[in-house]
């Protein structure tokens, strides 16, 4: 099936206003992952695109975008955001065929990335300094100020997301923008640079330039014109970009990986917990950095659990991602094999439930089913390192104490989950998790752009989403005023 008509070449990058071939004229095959077979091809910019990018960026700060107000900074996202939900069946189409995600996820994606567009459009001129009363015979205040030009490091699993919350508040604050999306799935990075040109954006403000992480991602942590990097993916790529931006001593946002669990306590309303303990698992195929992997079950609830999610589990079906079952495909063979093996890992667990693989999804799809597992063994690799895919293990405690010690018993500390009627015990525990966000009684509390979101740990550093973005994306500079 071929893709839609797109109103710009996939296979250009975005610089400066200009759709333009990569310098050194080199593409990469972009893959549908529900069969294999090629969608397009896309650039593989290198270092020289980064290069006119950062330029292109810095040029925009010097011109017209750097003159912006806050108020038309807010009106212009506002635009994207309007021109974003007029696209939204496109662009949920294009996330579907790209990343996997079954059609009514991918929309869902569309929706929020409008969301981000409203809400910073709304905050743009709500952030402000504050006067400091210090000495007699001064005014002394501080002014919010752009870093400069910011680089903003995207993997595949949620592009239109985590696009929406990084790249936004980097626009919302008056920075100029360079946007390497991950060369696995970067259709709807394209898309909406195109919307934003659409909608008003000024030339140079957003800058897209797609390519391999060796090559494109590293030119641009590494470059010497970039005054931030926002960087989303794994732990390891983390690490390489805040070294590398640590030689220009610049400040890095990391948003990494988890291994969020969920804490079932002896009170806790299952009728409620129920659909969270399993959709938290495998949304996105448990791509999701905040994929709760762990279901952490009191002694006494750990039958009644076990059941009613592997219940569940077997009525869960995987398929091609237009046809909008409840698993998708994985983003590539490479992710299947990964995961695959974490499975070989697991053999030693026992299988509690499976899901299915639907009759008509195709072999050279990159299809797992979903497996859910029992581990007595916190310290089992299967419960202590991120899959990245539809595997959950749950894993009994004895009482509290042993349920904080296994919960924070991992490198991560991205999200938690308590699951209990005792308002005492929901204090105590939102206290001793180590982790980024701890959500009660819920999971996720819908995903609001209004949350500061960011991880503890190997999770990462930095908060994205809500006016904490917007600190980060901005410099505070102090003006002390003499005045007799
Ligand atoms: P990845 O680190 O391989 O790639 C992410 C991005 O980094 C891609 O754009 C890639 O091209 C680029 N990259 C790769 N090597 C690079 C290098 N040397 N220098 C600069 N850039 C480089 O991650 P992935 O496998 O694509 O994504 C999965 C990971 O992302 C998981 O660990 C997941 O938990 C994490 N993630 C975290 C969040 C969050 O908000 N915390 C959200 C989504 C995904």
């Amino acid at each position: 099936m071929s893709l839609p008509d797109l109103p710009f070449n996939p296979s250009y990058c975005l610089i400066g206003g200009a759709w333009r071939a990569p310098q050194e004229g080199q593409t990469l095959a972009l893959v549908d992952p529900s069969d294999g077979s090629e969608l397009t091809q896309i650039a593989r910019g290198t270092s020289i695109d980064i290069d006119a990018a950062v330029t292109a960026a810095q040029t925009a700060l010097d011109g017209e975008w750097g003159r912006t107000t806050a108020l038309e900074r807010g009106r212009i996202l506002t635009r994207i955001g309007q021109l974003v939900l007029e696209h939204v069946d496109l662009l949920a189409e294009l996330e579907a065929r790209d990343v996997g995600k079954p059609l009514t996820q991918a929309r869902a994606d569309a929706v929020a990335l409008a969301r981000y567009m409203e809400f910073y459009g709304g905050a743009a001129d709500k952030v402000h300094g504050e006067t400091i009363p210090y000495l007699d015979g001064y005014t002394v205040y501080t002014l919010r100020e752009p870093h400069g030009v910011t680089g903003h490091i995207v993997p595949w699993n949620y592009p239109m997301q985590i696009i929406g919350r990084s790249v936004g508040a980097a626009l919302t604050m008056g920075n100029a923008t360079v946007l390497k999306p991950a060369e696995e799935a970067c259709l709807t990075a394209l898309m909406f640079a195109e919307i934003a040109r659409q909608a008003g954006l000024p030339d140079g403000a957003l800058n897209v330039v797609p390519g391999l992480g060796a090559e494109a991602g590293a030119a641009l942590s590494g470059h010497a014109g970039v005054r931030h990097i926002s960087f989303t993916g794994s732990v390891k790529t983390g690490a390489l970009v805040q070294q590398a931006a640590g030689a220009n001593v610049i400040p890095v946002t990391l948003e990494l990986g988890g291994k969020s669990p969920q804490l079932v306590f002896e009170d806790a309303n299952l009728v409620e917990a129920l659909p969270f303990l399993v959709n938290a698992g495998i949304q996105n195929a448990g791509q999701t950095c905040s994929a709760s992997s762990r279901i952490l079950v009191h002694h006494s609830r750990y039958d009644e659990v076990v059941t009613a999610m592997s219940k569940r589990y077997k009525a869960l079906t995987v398929g091609p991602a237009m046809n909008d079952l409840n698993l998708g495909p994985l983003i590539s063979q490479r992710q299947k094999e990964i995961v695959t093996g974490f499975l070989k890992q697991g053999e030693d667990l026992q299988l509690a439930a499976t899901g299915q693989i639907a009759a008509d999804a195709p072999e050279t799809g990159a299809y797992v089913a979903p497996h859910l597992l029992l581990c007595t063994d916190p310290n089992h690799p299967l419960a202590q390192q991120e899959i990245f895919g539809p595997v959950q293990v749950i894993i009994p405690f004895k009482d509290e104490a042993d349920a904080i010690k296994i919960a924070n018993g991992t490198d991560f500390g991205l999200v938690a989950s308590i699951w209990t009627e005792n308002g005492a015990r929901q204090m105590r525990l939102a206290k001793a998790l180590k982790s980024g966000q701890v959500f009660i009684n819920n999971y996720g509390a819908g995903g609001g752009v209004e949350l500061p979101f960011g991880g503890v740990g190997k999770s990462g550093h930095g908060r994205e989403k809500g006016f904490e973005a917007l600190y980060g994306f901005s410099t505070l500079k102090t003006v002390a005023a003499k005045h007799g």
